[in-house]
């Protein structure tokens, strides 16, 4: 999973040069979307495939509990309406792109469904999901700020073919949300999507902090059992690999031993 921003054959050619053949393209809340075009003759050159576009917005701060509730995805309604016009403009230009998908945190998913904000997120994704049909595109929910019981109501709830997730394992962890395995069984039958990335458990005594994400194999998600449980559960989409807290050439370096660490994996399980 890679940032759409600098130079896209620069940033196409990193990626081949290791083997990458698709992932998935993040698109920044301040990014002008007239780039997009060089994007498109950048893949097309590189003959590379973007699986989903990952939608962003202006203001997120991830830094601990209360802040992520407080900026991320649909909750907070200074900015709603403005997030869902630009989701609307970043589906069109994943579409234009040959994205098959889009992803996005939604933000904490109110725990009770007659919340004003609840109605209004869950009216909002069925607004997202009926514009990125249109495209014939899925549309995915990142987990990690929902127990995994909570998100499956939610997206009975939106009531929408082309609703499902995109299963990010370290989130579970990083949110202290639950055992990321036992959650990917639970929602199976809607993952879309998965992230390959790891972390470990918040702090012990600090409620409101959020775990550390750590490069792939380091974190306490278990990779082996991460893919063997993918496997389990008849996954057979890609296995993109989210590396964040990092510089560009660290970025590298990590998104590389992820690559080796997964095809020994593979392999073994094999
Ligand atoms: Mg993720």
């Amino acid at each position: 999973m890679f940032w759409a921003g600098d130079d896209p054959s620069k940033t196409l050619a990193n990626l081949t040069r290791l083997g990458i053949r698709c992932g998935q393209l993040g698109i920044p809340g301040d990014l002008d979307l007239n780039c997009l075009p060089q994007w498109r003759s950048a893949l097309q050159a590189a003959n590379f495939t973007v699986t989903s576009i990952v939608v962003a917005y202006t203001g997120e701060d991830y830094s601990d509990i209360p802040t992520v509730e407080r900026t991320v995805g649909f909750i907070p309604p200074a900015t709603r309406d403005a997030r869902e016009q630009r989701t609307y403009q970043v589906i069109e230009a994943a579409a234009q792109i040959g994205a098959r998908g889009v992803s996005l945190h939604v933000g904490f998913v109110p725990e009770d469904s007659h919340h004003p904000d609840y109605l209004a997120m869950r009216d909002l994704v069925r607004r997202l999901c009926d514009s990125a049909a249109k495209r014939k595109q899925t549309f995915a929910l990142e987990t990690g700020q929902e127990s995994a019981p909570a998100l499956l109501d939610f997206i009975r709830d939106v009531d929408r073919a082309n609703l499902g997730i995109n299963f990010d394992p370290a989130n579970m962890i990083l949110y202290g949300t639950g055992d990321p395995i036992e959650a990917l069984g639970i929602l199976a039958p809607r993952v879309l999507s998965v992230h390959c990335k790891d972390g470990d458990w918040p702090p012990p005594g600090h409620p409101t902090a959020l775990g550390k994400e750590q490069p792939l194999g380091k974190g306490a998600v278990g990779m082996e059992r991460f893919v063997s449980k993918l496997q389990e559960i008849g996954y057979k989409g890609p296995l993109t690999i989210e590396r964040e807290g990092t510089d560009a050439a660290q970025w590298l370096v990590d998104i590389e031993s992820g690559i080796r660490l997964l095809e020994n994996l593979k392999r073994s399980l094999s």
